[in-house]
């Protein structure tokens, strides 16, 4: 069994790295992936746990980006993942990625800011405390429930946070052709993150969408995942099919942020074939690249 898509304290999961790789040997895990949101703390340190474990870990990363969408405010959230990459990557990831960082920073400060006016006593450093080497809106959501302004997370986007929510501030994200490109000029290998998530208004809406990926270079997509149907899975294998690309899969495993959501199983009958990472690694080591 493998699974390769895990978050870990250094973003918006509960389990240490350490945790994280002592749980994904108890599940039976043969290899996993460990995809923080916009950082490599967790996937690094992972590494060494699973060396001494004996289980092999994917570092990868879940880039946050955004997509322009005519006629919607806030354009579109897609989540674009990228594999064998690592913290010591080249200069010019490097540098995005703090752009990326600084920018949830910067935006968290306004959050914080705009939740106070409307009479909500929280600081940046109190949300920050819940977080990890990178703090989000998730760390926020848990705040607010700690202080009972929110009866629980989901409460605390649909008031607060989220895109309709009554504190909502943008922040500068990257597009998601825009991170491909970096993916894959670091050496890694992108792809597109849980699509079903996408929930574009029509088949043109998507199509265009993945065109464009396409076109910036996408190599996969994650069609095994914890919110896709069996028929959600066969349509991403024949979109992959279509488009030329590789296949990945994962639980996205958060931990008690996710209670429901089990590593390599999701929520119970998730089953994610191990070929799926020979096909990846054979893909990285391909000469035209
Ligand atoms: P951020 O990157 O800090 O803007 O936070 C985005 C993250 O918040 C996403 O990756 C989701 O995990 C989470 N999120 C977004 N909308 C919701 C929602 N309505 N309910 C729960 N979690 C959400
Ligand atoms: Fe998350
Ligand atoms: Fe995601
Ligand atoms: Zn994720």
């Amino acid at each position: 069994m493998i699974d390769l898509h895990a978050h870990t304290n250094a973003s918006d999961g509960t389990h240490s790295p350490e945790q994280l790789v002592r749980e994904a040997q108890a599940a039976g895990l043969s290899a996993l992936g460990v995809c923080d949101h916009d950082t490599f703390a967790g996937a690094d340190e992972a590494v060494d746990h699973g060396a001494a474990a004996g289980l092999e870990i994917i570092r990868g990363i879940e880039l946050s980006t955004r997509l322009p969408m005519p006629g919607s405010r806030h354009g579109k959230s897609v989540h674009i993942l990228g594999y064998f990459l690592h913290g010591n990557t080249t200069d010019g990831f490097r540098s995005w990625l703090r752009r990326l960082q600084a920018s949830r920073r910067e935006r968290n400060e306004r959050l914080a800011e705009r939740l106070r006016r409307l009479s909500l006593r929280v600081t940046v450093e109190q949300a920050e405390a819940l977080g990890g080497s990178i703090t989000g809106r998730p760390h926020f959501a848990r705040l607010l429930v700690s202080k009972g302004y929110a009866a629980n997370q989901e409460e605390a986007f649909r008031l607060y946070l989220g895109e309709s929510g009554k504190a909502y501030v943008d922040r500068w994200e990257p597009e998601p052709a825009e991170a491909v490109r970096q993916v894959l000029e670091a050496g890694g290998t992108p792809a597109l993150a849980h699509p079903a998530r996408l929930s574009t208004r029509n088949g043109d809406e998507e199509e265009g969408l993945l065109r464009d990926l396409a076109a910036a270079g996408l190599a996969a997509i994650e069609a095994y995942h914890s919110d896709h149907s069996p028929e959600d899975i066969r349509r991403y294998r024949r979109l992959a099919e279509r488009h030329g690309w590789l296949v990945t899969g994962g639980s996205d495993f958060h931990g008690e942020a996710k209670p429901r959501i089990k590593l390599g199983c999701g929520r119970g009958d998730l089953s994610i074939p191990g070929e799926i990472l020979h096909r990846l690694r054979e893909f990285k080591r391909a000469p035209s690249r």
